[in-house]
């Protein structure tokens, strides 16, 4: 550890915030309520995750025993497909079924398999669908070295876009599909982003992101209609016996409607107002005793916002920090080194994102005693 870090940490440990070590990462901007490597920002919740296991947060759709997480499509009455081994298997003009729950954006994760025995042909070869909120159909068929178009094939955005390869496993063996879907963002009547997804299938990357163009058809192109943020997921009948197993969801954030994390849907007011809020709390934590702590937790309270009583605490207490800067021994300078480089890097950060001017007093008068004092001077 060099001395400007432990420095820091020995501020940090005198400090009442254990995480504050000061300016550093990027401040918040128009489009960012963060800093880079910003303490203030929320972490994420926690869950249980094992490779291959259900991870704590999901929403289990079906694990076997029953299809009381579903209803029949055709009059919302019981789902009416047959459990047989563990899997729901499509009963041919039954109709689709479709989740009870309602989702938006999410992460899906499906296992099924075509019949084991063989019949038809193209698409009507183990044909069956997976419709994210009931609108976009990922396909699910029997593409092991069959013949079909291509924008049909399992793993396919049906009728937009083919997979990137065919990875689909012979007829009867069991497929997984991994799908991480985000639905169109609209702003009034405007289409803000398509909407997106992506589909792991086998472990391998069939749709990387695809944008959609439409809503799912067949033969024709139909563009994105508005739909309800939340809706049911849908599975097809397509009269084949195709089975499905083990199906849980987690709901995601959008990453088109974050407001305030950057992104396609960034809204500055929204990004500001928190900002505003990340300050508010800031400020009601300030230390008014301690004069370095509070001088350096209003340089990052006005990282977030340049109100005017932030700024003018910020120059009162600079002005304090100052005079007594000035009026300690020069033989006890030394040891203010440490807080003053310290406050000094503050500034800096500060300076390179425009959050203060170039010639920022405190930052000026500080880099003096630096210099004078040859603080930084290499040995
Ligand atoms: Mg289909």
């Amino acid at each position: 550890m060099n001395t400007k870090t432990m420095a820091i940490c020995t501020l940090i440990a005198g400090s009442s915030s254990a995480l504050f070590a000061g300016l550093y990462g990027d401040t918040p901007n128009a489009t960012h309520a963060w800093a880079v490597h910003d303490n203030n920002r929320p972490n994420p919740s926690v869950i249980q995750a094992e490779a291959g296991k259900i991870p704590s947060d999901a929403v289990v759709l079906f694990d076997g025993t029953s299809l009381d997480a579903w209803v029949s499509g055709k009059d919302s009455g019981p789902a009416k497909w047959k459990l047989i081994d563990g899997a729901m298997e499509v009963v041919k003009g039954t109709g689709e079924i479709r989740t009870k729950q309602s989702f938006g954006d999410c992460q899906l994760h499906i296992e099924w398999a075509s019949p084991t025995v063989v019949a038809g042909n193209g698409q009507g070869r183990g044909n069956s669908g997976i419709f994210l909120m009931g609108q976009h159909e990922i396909q699910v068929l029997d593409s092991y070295d069959s013949v079909a178009y291509a924008d049909g094939q399992a793993g396919s955005v049906y009728a937009e876009n083919p997979p990137l390869v065919n990875a689909c496993r012979k007829p009867g063996e069991w497929q997984t599909y991994d799908i991480v879907f985000h639905q169109p963002v609209w702003n009034g009547d405007t289409l803000v982003h398509a909407g997106s997804v992506t589909v792991i299938h086998n472990g391998v990357v069939v749709q990387d992101h695809w944008e959609f163009e439409g809503m799912t058809t067949h033969c024709r192109r139909r563009p994105i209609t508005k739909y309800e943020n939340k809706l049911p997921l849908r599975l097809q009948d397509h009269g084949n016996p195709v089975r499905f197993r083990n199906i849980w969801i987690r709901e995601i954030p959008s990453r088109y409607a974050n407001t305030t994390h950057g992104g396609p849907g960034v809204k500055e007011a929204d990004v500001m107002a928190l900002r505003k809020e990340t300050a508010a709390k800031l400020f009601a934590a300030v230390d008014k005793n301690n004069t370095v702590d509070a001088l350096r937790k209003m340089l990052e309270i006005i990282s977030y916002d340049k109100n005017e009583s932030y700024m003018k605490a910020v120059t009162d207490l600079s002005d304090l920090y100052l005079s007594k800067v000035a009026a300690t021994a020069p033989d006890k300078l030394t040891g203010l080194k440490g807080e003053i480089i310290a406050i000094r890097n503050d500034c800096n950060v500060l300076i390179r994102n425009n959050v203060v001017e170039e010639n920022f007093k405190l930052k000026a008068e500080l880099q003096k005693v630096i210099d004078v004092n040859g603080f930084e001077k290499k040995k």
